[in-house]
């Protein structure tokens, strides 16, 4: 069987040992002679299913204990309606950073519910690069903070987790979680759709500091109150059971790998070889501010963007698929989550250099 080297922004690859465990596990869990699928999500097996899960992830990530974990649906970009509904309190306004696409949406939906203070805008760059601490415009009275730490389109990534004072932080981790070592307890609350770094899409998880919970708008649904999960161990309804299952499950490869350190160093060394390939030609060209750049999501173009298709073509002749950039940008997008082995990034940049040996 020849798997792909398959560099979707997501969903994305998982862990070939991963979706192998599970496919060994399908018909029958550990003895239950029950699919996880076929299981009752408040039955004893499940259960230890889910409680490991969210144990593995507290372990891995250092999650400390005035934290709740919610396994929700819905997706990030519920979050983006959730977060205002259930964080503005009795504030009037909340500030949001704006580093690109994610950032936008996350703004114009907090907008039906709230007052936004943009506390930053890189338009002015394309989006190619983040506000540096002295440049945020922070309101110390805002009800939170939100940025995007990874924008997954633009390939832009902070270099430093904002100083928002006593205002929480909060953070659309989507692309960038579990990707390196982050101090929690900086933040009021993370969240992450599960498709590019946890698992199967279905699955939203949300880290959040117990004090923010329990002051949502009147009005907001009972299913949109962070309440509501947090007091019922995210089972108030039926949860994306499988793929919470399979999320726990990448955990474990996690923990086997080294955890969180073991994977960055990883990380680093594929983003390494992707970037140090593309500044090494004058042929390929990626318009991040160096400091800036995604490890997750890299963005390049061809110096002749006629040329496009028939890299594409190589490329996926060589196993390597899903390369073609955002529509918003173009030229091409790798994105070297954590699955994505070392192999499909040096067999990428060996390709790279075939082409521009013939074309360029
Ligand atoms: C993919 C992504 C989203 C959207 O996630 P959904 O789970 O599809 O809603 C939001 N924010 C970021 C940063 C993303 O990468």
């Amino acid at each position: 069987m020849a798997r792909k080297f398959n560099f979707s922004a997501g969903p994305a690859m998982l862990p070939t040992s991963v979706i192998e465990r599970a496919q060994a596990e399908m018909l029958d869990w550990n003895g239950s002679g029950m699919s996880v699928m076929e299981m009752s999500h408040r039955g004893k097996e499940y259960m230890s299913i889910a409680a490991r899960a969210e144990a593995d992830l507290r372990d891995v990530m250092a999650i400390p204990d005035n934290y709740k974990v919610l396994f929700l649906q819905g997706g990030a970009s519920s979050q983006f309606a959730m977060i205002p509904m259930n964080l503005v309190g009795d504030k009037q306004s909340a500030d949001y950073i704006n580093t690109g696409m994610w950032s936008k949406k996350a703004i114009s939906e907090a907008k039906r519910y709230i007052t936004v203070n943009i506390a930053a805008d890189t338009s002015d760059s394309g989006f190619t690069t983040v506000p540096s601490q002295d440049q945020l415009k922070l309101n110390p009275d805002a009800a939170y903070v939100h940025y995007t730490p990874n924008e997954t389109i633009g390939g832009v990534e902070f270099d430093y987790i904002p100083d928002t004072g006593d205002v929480p932080l909060i953070a659309d981790m989507s692309s960038t979680i579990l990707s390196r070592p982050i101090d929690v307890s900086r933040f009021g609350m993370i969240y992450a759709g599960a498709q590019k770094n946890i698992g199967p899409a279905g699955l939203t998880i949300v880290i959040i500091r117990e004090d923010l919970i329990g002051k949502a708008s009147a009005g907001t649904p009972t299913m949109f109150d962070y309440a509501t999960h947090a007091e019922n161990e995210s089972m108030y309804n039926t949860p994306a059971t499988y793929s919470w299952y399979v999320a726990g499950l990448v955990f474990e490869w996690l923990k086997e790998l080294g955890g969180l350190e073991g994977m960055a160093a990883i990380n680093k060394r594929k983003a390494e070889k992707l970037y140090a390939a593309i500044d090494a030609s004058d042929f390929y060209a990626n318009p991040v501010a160096i400091h800036a750049r995604s490890w997750m999501n890299v963005p390049f173009t061809l110096a002749n963007p006629e040329l496009d298709a028939a890299f594409l073509k190589g490329a996926s002749e060589r196993g390597l698929v899903t390369l073609k950039g955002h529509r918003s940008v173009g030229g091409m997008r790798a994105s070297i989550y954590n699955a994505m082995p070392e192999e499909g990034v040096d067999l990428l940049v060996a390709w790279m250099q075939e082409f521009e040996r013939n074309q360029g």
